[in-house]
């Protein structure tokens, strides 16, 4: 009798562990954890995965290894060019005609109590995070636990927003970032829910400050000047009003430190770091005092110093939570994606900021790296877009897709497999006028290989690119006679996408009588509006 009840025992004792085993290992091969990774408008043309001048002179090697690992996509594209928008679409999975969340102007605040990526995966039983830079106003929702910003948040001894309240702290903000990051993964190391933590950084947003580590690193460089450092945007009536130009709307005291004014917020060990670099350079600059073409390239070198040197913090929070995530072990079932909210001008067109549908703010980078599924190395051409990391993510996780989400899995694709009738042509749609940089209304499709957009508001211009024979979009040639046929089915398709994504001209009415309703007030509106 004793005998029998022993090996029952041990019997149940065996099944019990086996179905647990099992359980755990399905789980572990279906369910891997997700580390969300994005920055605030870094290009492309800035991590050395995509190649390109600035590869050897600024690399980054650490971002890189996640494209080592695992995929890098050449044609990620946005829906809306801008910070907030941009977020508000990866949350939800929709345009901002949909979101609510059109633009950045004072006040825009995301209305969160709509459905998002984050709560879909909380539903499929993950705990979620996000640690960071937001930037969407408002208390985030969907999510287990939450370190943010205020906003924009700041480079130097940043002030957090946690469900405890408001919290001030000593340091430089993307290292800060990282750290909470890895105290965060600590807490779940040993747990067996799957977990999708968000490590979204503030650099390397304007006015980039770089950090103590990385302050005057590059120095000794100078950065080769894009081709169309000096475009006069002939053929291209909405460009050449711009407000965004490195000449004009890039300012030497605020943007490059070139100022008497003392550097206020720092503490006095930063601060005399800070001053240390750039101290000398201010006393150079105004010995020489360059102008005009001199003064727009000295305003480039300085810009790609202070911009990479962010960039260079970034790459190293990028190393140590993939180092942290190795030594666990956890690195074995956690999905790495880097991103960044778009794309961003190094100096092409005169440039900085972002907004236009031109290639440089319509792309955005994007690396995933999935042990074991992705095959390490890849290189994809497909046109992604962050209307799809949601829906992704989502399916990643076995959660189920909202049908009202206007994007799609990239599931096929990680794994190699593009389906057949993976869109060809991306829809695009940027409201923020008048604003800031005088960047024009403007929607539009791209396609493999042409352009079509349509400036409004004040305007009403139609832009046309052949993307293969002009990369750089330098020549509109909407009214070339040759481009006729071409141009006539562009029309056709990009219709055929604003029927699709329910987007259409008495939208752009209703958001154009909200914007002007809010910007009223604002004592700004007047001098934006005596830009050419
Ligand atoms: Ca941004």
């Amino acid at each position: 009798m004793k005998f029998k009840l022993s090996f029952l025992l041990l019997i149940l004792i065996a099944a019990s562990f086996t179905a647990c085993n099992s359980g755990n290992q399905e789980q572990t091969a279906a369910r891997p954890n997700i580390l969300f990774i994005m920055a605030d408008d870094h290009a492309s043309q800035a991590i050395s995965a995509y190649g390109g001048p600035l590869a050897e002179l600024a690399p980054t090697p650490n971002i890189d290894r996640i494209a080592d690992a695992g995929m890098l996509f050449n044609r990620c594209f946005v829906t809306n060019s801008i910070c907030g928008p941009s977020r508000a679409t990866i949350f939800t999975g929709k345009y901002s005609h949909k979101n609510g969340f059109i633009d950045n102007t004072m006040g825009s605040e995301f209305d969160f109590s709509q459905n998002s990526f984050p709560k879909e995966l909380q539903k499929a039983g993950y705990k979620t995070a996000v640690i960071g830079k937001l930037h969407l106003g408002g208390t985030p929702t969907g999510f287990d636990y939450f370190d943010i910003l205020p906003g924009q948040g700041s480079y130097y001894n940043p002030t957090f927003i946690n469900p405890e309240g408001q919290y001030q702290m000593e340091g430089y903000t993307t290292e800060i970032i990282t750290d909470k990051t890895i105290n965060w993964l600590k807490s779940v190391k040993d747990s067996t829910q799957p977990f999708m933590v968000m490590m979204w950084h503030k650099a390397p947003h304007r006015n980039w400050d770089p950090g103590p580590n990385e302050l005057g690193m590059y120095e000794n460089t100078t950065f080769p000047e894009p081709e169309t450092l000096f475009d006069g945007y002939e053929t291209r009536d909405a460009a050449s009003r711009n407000f965004m130009s490195i000449d004009k709307a890039m300012s030497i005291d605020r943007d490059l430190k070139m100022t008497d004014q003392p550097r206020a917020g720092l503490n006095e060990e930063q601060l005399e770091k800070w001053n240390a670099v750039y101290d000398t350079i201010y006393e150079e600059f105004k010995k020489t005092n360059p102008t005009g073409e001199d003064l727009v390239r000295f305003k480039f070198q300085r810009y790609m110093r202070d911009y990479l040197a962010c960039i260079a913090a970034v790459d190293k929070s990028v190393g140590k939570v993939l180092d942290y995530l190795k030594e666990t072990g956890m690195d074995k079932n956690t999905i790495v994606v880097y991103s960044s909210d778009q794309g961003f001008y190094l100096g092409e067109h005169g440039w900085f900021d972002k907004r236009w549908m031109y290639r440089e703010s319509l792309n955005t980078p994007l690396l995933i790296s999935w042990p074991g599924f992705i095959k390490a190395g890849s290189v994809n051409n497909d046109m992604v877009s962050n209307l799809d990391f949601g829906e992704t993510l989502i399916d990643i996780a076995g959660g189920a897709i909202p049908a009202d989400m206007q994007g799609r899995s990239m599931l096929p694709i990680l794994k190699g497999e593009t389906p057949d009738d993976w869109r060809t042509a991306h829809y695009y749609h940027y409201y923020e006028h008048p604003s800031e940089h005088n960047v024009m209304r403007h929607y539009g499709i791209t396609t493999d290989k042409y352009k079509l957009i349509h400036f409004y508001y004040d305007i009403d211009e139609w832009e046309l690119y052949d993307l293969e024979k002009d990369p750089q979009e330098m020549k509109n040639v909407y009214n070339n006679p040759a481009y006729n046929d071409v141009k006539a089915e562009l029309h056709l398709q990009l219709e055929q996408l604003r029927t699709q994504y329910q987007d259409n001209d008495s939208l752009n009415q209703h958001f154009i009588d909200e914007y002007n309703a809010k910007v009223k007030e604002n004592p700004r509106i007047e001098y934006w509006k005596m830009r050419p």
